[in-house]
């Protein structure tokens, strides 16, 4: 097993540059994914990884060895894609088997090989059936059986769960973890599902537009984005956001207000600042964090134009008096309604500050 590195990888199409300067340093067993809109250049990095595009710039290498001009086949490594390709006319065992014996893996190490990977996936009992006769959830256990067999240095997973239904991407996501748990390989998962990516891995590469954003733990990208793109991408219902004037109480300090925000929210830094930018900065709070009190105790109030009642929490959306919209969740089911005149407090510890080129302030 081997862990992942990148160094300053760059690729175009013609004159559409895809990736910019991607440097990541996975390591050995982890499960990273990576996560990002559509378009943003996910595929196309693990397809640079796998050695299926041929980068424009800068190396990957897997463990100590560079394998960015290595041909996808020498890599050791197994790719899974979303429309699993399997062998329609081969049966399940011959999906499984017929990669070895291309490469002339001995019979015996093959069907001991296959053998432990359909139990692995609990396949075992549909080792003689054809692809067509099995359900999504099965196809897709024998596409990642045959990357198993293979017994690779890394594993690619381009969105694999895509094509199933919500319970089975449930299911086989709980399956996913416990087979990385099991193989304890480095796996690579290619996603646009947030809580795919941020319950199946140990860190999260968010890509935007080709560079990475931010490369950190669930609870990272949660609590401490940042940036701006990362803020408002990771969460849901999404980050409010909200414009506001920041004034230097100190190095470790910032006044956050605005024209039609009562009184002001002392933000607090976890490290010096040198410099506070004279020009609008941008202040995020997630709607669980935004709380509705008394008139005299609230920086904004606004009416109710909507109460969606979840059960567990209710979401509120409110039209403040400056006509931007914000989200608030309330546990279980508060007594709000529509067209409601609400208040509200926006908590200094839970604000999260962005400066005019949207980087966080540290908190
Ligand atoms: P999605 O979530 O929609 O699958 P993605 O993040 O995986 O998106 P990529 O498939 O990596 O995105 O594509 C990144 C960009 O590169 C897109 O703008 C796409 O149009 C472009 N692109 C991808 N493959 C090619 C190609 N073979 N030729 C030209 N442009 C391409």
């Amino acid at each position: 097993m081997a862990g992942v590195n990148i160094k300053q990888l760059y690729k175009s199409f013609g004159i559409t540059q895809v990736l910019t300067g991607i440097d990541l340093d996975i390591r050995d067993g982890e499960f990273v994914s990576f996560l990002g809109p559509s378009g943003c250049g996910k595929t196309t990095l693990l397809r640079s990884i796998a050695g299926l595009e041929d980068v424009s710039g800068g190396s990957v290498w897997l463990g100590e060895r560079n394998i960015t001009q290595l041909a996808p086949a020498k890599r050791d490594i197994a790719m899974v894609f979303q429309n699993y390709a399997l062998y329609p006319h081969m049966n399940v065992y011959k999906n499984l088997s017929f990669g070895l014996s291309l490469n002339g893996v001995p019979k015996v190490e093959i069907e001991e090989r296959v053998q432990t990977a359909a139990r692995i996936l609990q396949i075992s009992d549909l080792l003689k059936r054809r692809p067509k006769q099995l359900s999504g959830g099965q196809r897709q256990r024998v596409a990642i059986g045959r990357a198993i067999v293979r017994d690779p240095k890394l594993f690619l997973l381009d969105e694999p769960l895509s094509n199933l239904d919500a319970g089975l991407r449930v299911s086989m996501r709980v399956e996913l973890a416990n087979l990385h748990r099991r193989l304890g390989a480095t796996m690579i998962y290619v996603t646009h599902d947030q809580v795919e990516a941020m319950t199946l891995s140990s860190r999260v590469v968010v890509l935007s537009k080709g560079v990475v954003a931010q490369f950190g733990t669930p609870l990272e990208l949660f609590y401490a984005p940042q940036n701006l793109f990362v803020a408002g991408f990771i969460g849901s219902p999404k980050m409010n956001m909200m414009k506001v004037n920041a004034h230097a109480i100190n190095e470790m300090s910032i006044a956050l207000t605005s024209e039609n925000m009562s009184g002001s929210i002392p933000f607090q830094l976890s490290a010096p600042v040198q410099q506070v930018p004279d020009q609008l900065h941008t202040v995020g709070i997630r709607p669980e964090n935004v709380e509705l009190v008394e008139e005299a105790e609230a920086h904004m109030s606004g009416n109710v134009e909507l109460v969606e009642r979840l059960g567990t929490e209710s979401q509120v959306h409110v039209r403040l008096d400056t006509g931007q919209g914000l989200t608030v969740v309330t546990r279980g089911t508060h007594p709000v309604n529509m067209d409601d005149r609400v208040h509200l407090k926006f908590p200094a510890e839970h604000c999260h500050l962005f400066n005019p080129e949207g980087e966080a302030y540290p908190r």
